[in-house]
């Protein structure tokens, strides 16, 4: 008989048949915006169309839809949990 075992993406152990893990999936969406400025010389959307055409556009366009799966343990998720929340914005 052949056990299905399955490994913690985060940190490699071997989950024990029998226990719980969590299939997470991540997904970072995002668009690119203007800091509003006190004295605007040009607005929002001449700015970007200046950076898409003299500047490194890859860089600001790099990874606007980033997405990825992963199967996790107790411990792990956790951890994912404690990183992420600085960069999260609840809504009231
Ligand atoms: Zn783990």
């Amino acid at each position: 008989m052949t056990i299905d075992y399955r490994v913690c993406s985060g940190c490699g152990s071997i989950i024990p048949p029998g226990s719980v893990y969590h299939c997470v999936r991540l997904v970072i969406q995002g668009e690119q915006d203007v800091a509003p400025d006190a004295a605007p010389s040009e607005g929002p959307g001449d700015v970007l169309t200046r950076m898409e055409t003299e500047g490194d556009w890859s860089r600001y366009a790099h990874d606007v839809h980033w997405e990825r799966q992963a199967e996790l343990c107790t411990h792990c998720r956790d951890l994912l949990r404690v990183v992420a929340e600085p960069f999260l914005i609840t809504e009231a």
